[in-house]
């Protein structure tokens, strides 16, 4: 897999076990152990599934010979995140011969696709819980119990699990995700995620407010909001009081296209200046929450807390959103917007309602109202039809866009997408190998200049833990997201305390620098 590990899908968390970390005061009936795969939302939903879990007797173990429940959340985006877990599944399978009442199940995205052919024709697993599902779960274990298979693969319009405080495993205590979404209504026709998360729905205001208020009292300093789509967060306080209408009730439109082009009223006019266009003040106070405002919301809470969020799509990040984020120094000036593919004809298989010209004005326009902002994106190589002109479309604008770094794929036809149904996978995999290399490289290059551009200069560091080489050394992060680490010396600081530290050397993906 050709991925630049960052900790928003970071590629050594793939099947990450929970540490134990929860209270020992309570008389726990049962022991759980999870495995998490996939994108950060699957990491936060574990966290979901062991709350529900803990308030039944349960507690978690990391080791598996003392599990009576194993779960596996997994992931469905490409076709090797499947091939991972079936291979796992089969040996957690071989445990329950040696302890018979031992429990397997398979939660999130490929519980979704693959429904009932876990129990029924694969006899992998006793449980398969779907991600919109998981408060059944008690219910199913009991089921299993019993000898009965327990499936629930439902999908949702409502669920958001907006009042269950998810339970932090293996957190360092400083850094946390907040789902504030789930779901998504954009089907880019090569993802499988609008059919094993459903619909997209946002979740209520204040429960997200309390949620980052409490990380913040018990010692958090950094919240990311999380969602397929964050910048389409819209929460509509009237139609959620409202009993005619579903909770949360967002009208979830599609992009207006005109051709090729979306109309937006946040389309930067040629001569037009940022600074000529201040944030509308966008329904205040009628009941709707957009996400701009609720980055502000969650920026009040203290400027001691930082905020980051993922993932931004190019056509709907809004100036509102951008110039929130320039007012409020607590949230970190880093985008994660994903390109897919420079090519237009492309884009447009793809399903991904933006140009190649809107893309890059939306990057121009991200510079303009911050300069050294961060940015990065996700790219896949060899898409359906994809040409050598495509593809080099798509490393200039990877060159335009300098990207900080990116999260790189080559394309992996998923069942049941609208690109499966549609075109054919005809780019033989040597050739998207190759292309995914080429992009690679440029990636590497560009990370290389972008930290370079680093040294000198004096970032304030929000310090997670001792670095991974040397206890006598912190690794903390930039606003812009890069990896720091910095000998710790004769200061008295501790993980959570924001630090200056100067950059002196830098490697491609890691700053080395030393506290001013
Ligand atoms: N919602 C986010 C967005 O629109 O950017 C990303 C969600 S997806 C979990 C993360 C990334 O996986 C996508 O941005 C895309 O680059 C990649 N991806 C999704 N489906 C893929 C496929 N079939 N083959 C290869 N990469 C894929
Ligand atoms: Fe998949 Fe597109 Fe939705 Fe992202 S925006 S989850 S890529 S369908």
């Amino acid at each position: 897999m050709f991925e630049i590990a960052t900790k928003l899908h970071d590629e050594s968390r793939q099947g990450e076990a929970f540490t134990q970390d929860i209270p020992n005061d309570r008389n726990y009936k049962r022991h759980f152990y999870i495995e998490s795969y996939g994108c950060s939302m699957n990491f936060s939903d574990s966290e979901i599934v062991a709350s529900i879990l803990f308030n039944e007797g349960f507690s978690a173990t990391r080791h598996l010979h003392e599990a009576d429940l194993i779960l596996v959340n997994t992931c469905s985006i490409r076709e090797k995140a499947e091939q991972t877990v079936r291979k796992r599944l089969t040996e957690f399978r071989k445990l329950k011969h040696q302890k018979p009442s031992l429990l397997i199940g398979v939660l999130g995205c490929m519980a979704e696709r693959l429904k009932s052919k876990f129990l029924e024709e694969e006899k992998l697993v006793d449980l398969v819980v779907g991600p919109d599902a998981y408060r059944s779960l008690p219910g199913l274990i009991v089921d299993a119990d019993d000898g009965q298979k327990g499936i629930n693969v439902l999908l949702s319009r409502e669920e958001t699990y907006a009042d269950i405080s998810p339970v932090r495993l293996n957190s360092n205590g400083i850094t946390a995700f907040v789902s504030i979404m789930r779901g998504c209504n954009n089907m880019c026709s090569f993802c499988v995620v609008p059919f094993t998360r459903g619909r997209e729905r946002s979740r209520d205001p204040e429960s997200i407010i309390k949620e980052c208020s409490d990380l913040f009292n018990a010692g958090y300093r950094e919240v990311t909001l999380l969602g397929q789509n964050v910048d389409s967060y819209y929460y509509n306080q009237a139609a959620a009081t409202a009993p005619s209408v579903p909770q949360g009730g967002k009208v979830h439109t599609q992009p207006s296209l005109s051709g090729n082009t979306l109309i937006d009223n946040d389309t930067p006019k040629s001569g037009e200046s940022a600074l000529d266009n201040p944030p509308p003040e966008a329904d205040r106070g009628a009941g709707f929450i957009t996400f701009a405002m609720l980055l502000e919301m969650v920026a009040q809470i203290s400027p001691q807390l930082r905020i980051r969020f993922s993932t931004s799509h190019p056509k709907d990040i809004t100036d509102e959103v951008l110039f929130t984020m320039a007012k409020y120094n607590n949230i970190c000036k880093y985008i994660h917007l994903p390109l897919q593919s420079g090519s237009n004809r492309i884009l447009q298989l793809m399903n991904r309602s933006y140009t190649r010209e809107w893309y890059i004005s939306k990057v121009d326009r991200i510079r303009e109202i911050m300069p050294g902002c961060g940015i990065s994106a996700d790219i896949i190589a060899g898409f359906c039809t994809e040409t050598e002109e495509d593809h080099q479309e798509t490393l200039r604008v990877m060159e335009y866009s300098k990207y900080d770094m990116s999260y790189m794929f080559f394309y992996s036809e998923r069942p049941g997408t609208l690109a499966h149904r549609r075109y054919k996978d005809d780019i033989p995999e040597v050739t998207k190998k190759r292309r995914l290399q080429e992009i690679v490289d440029l990636q590497n290059k560009l990370s290389q200049q972008s930290n370079k551009e680093d040294l000198g200069k004096i970032f304030t560091v929000l310090i997670e833990g001792d670095s991974k080489k040397s206890n006598k050394d912190w690794m903390g992060r930039t606003s812009q997201n890069k990896v720091i680490v910095f000998p710790k010396g004769a200061h008295l600081f501790v993980p959570g305390s924001y630090v200056d530290v100067k950059v002196n050397h830098c490697t491609q993906a890691t700053l080395l620098g030393e506290i001013v």
